[in-house]
């Protein structure tokens, strides 16, 4: 075992596993396996009104009867908020995050438009107009320019401050926000590789700016596409992508492996699960995923 690789598969338990959340898992299970190394599995249910009960155990069969071995005891984001406290007090304490009073409304009405929506046009960074009170704390993103090179799409670079603006921690519903869950818990669990899917590729640099302030290393990235159907939607539960039959994964499997590019030699009449995943895993080349953020699929 290469001790030295620690990668991990971190789904939210809004549903059942599907085709999309599947490519995920065995893209992380393939690089981590063929590199002698770790794979662990991490539930991220963080954000209780998202959460669906009994998904977390299903995922996880799911998981088992693909025959996806995970690593040490799986990790629940629900029992980990005295670790995000800890994380955003330090940030606190750099002077770095700020109480936000502003709605919704009041931010969509003065911002202009970034990456992924709204920028944050810093309202509340020199402290809360008088009567006003707190409503979420967020991260001063002044003067934070980065950049990583992921293992597929490429460089990319953001000047957090104007392509996201200061971005959330911690939610005026009491959530921790996920950026700030997922680059503690990575860090605590060691995990040294990032596989997932390229809708979280904008996510990265947001992340990246944490483990820097909070001293924590950078993992290595790789983002695969994220399959979307016809319409290029990415098939989630709100499209209604149809769960992975654990009865018989193996479909989905060959077409997840088809997805990432890779030619598995047999069709589902004539192999088992072991036996493809000692192919998938000798054979796995990670050049051989399209450099793309999305990519059709009919496995809806
Ligand atoms: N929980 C996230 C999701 O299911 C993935 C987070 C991550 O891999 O960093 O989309």
């Amino acid at each position: 075992m290469n001790s030295s690789y620690r990668g991990r598969f971190a789904p939210s338990p809004t549903g059942p596993l599907h085709f999309g959340s599947l490519i995920a898992a065995v893209a992380s299970y393939l690089e981590a396996k063929s590199r002698g190394g770790e794979w662990l599995v991490r539930i991220e249910d963080l954000d209780p009104p998202r959460v669906v009960a009994g998904a977390a155990d299903d995922i996880l069969r799911t998981l088992e009867t693909c025959g996806m071995q995970w690593d040490g005891a799986i990790a629940y984001q629900s029992r980990r908020s005295d670790a995000y406290h800890a994380a955003l007090h330090r940030l606190r304490a750099l002077g770095k995050v700020y109480p936000c009073a502003c709605s919704r409304r009041e931010i969509a009405d003065s911002a202009v438009s970034g990456i992924e929506g709204p920028v944050y046009p810093g309202t509340c960074r020199d402290g809360l107009a008088s009567g006003k009170t707190a409503r979420a704390w967020r991260i001063d993103t002044r003067g934070a320019d980065i950049g990583f090179d992921d293992a597929i799409q490429g460089r990319v670079a953001q000047h957090l401050e104007t392509d996201i603006g200061d971005f959330v921690l911690y939610r005026a519903d009491h959530v921790f926000a996920y950026q700030l869950a997922v680059v503690v818990d990575d860090a605590e669990q060691g995990i040294t590789d990032i596989v997932r899917g390229a809708d979280l590729l904008d996510s990265t640099p947001r992340q990246i700016y944490l483990q820097q302030l909070l001293g924590f290393p950078t993992p290595r990235y790789v983002h695969v596409p994220v399959a979307v159907n016809a319409a290029c939607e990415k098939l989630s539960k709100q499209t209604r992508a149809a769960a992975i039959d654990a009865q018989r994964p193996l479909p989905a499997l060959l077409a997840v492996l088809h997805f990432l590019g890779q030619n598995p030699p047999h069709d589902p009449g004539t192999t088992n699960i072991a036996a493809l995943w000692d192919w998938a895993i000798a054979s796995w080349r990670i050049e051989h995923v399209l450099r793309c953020r999305a990519m059709e699929t009919r496995e809806a």
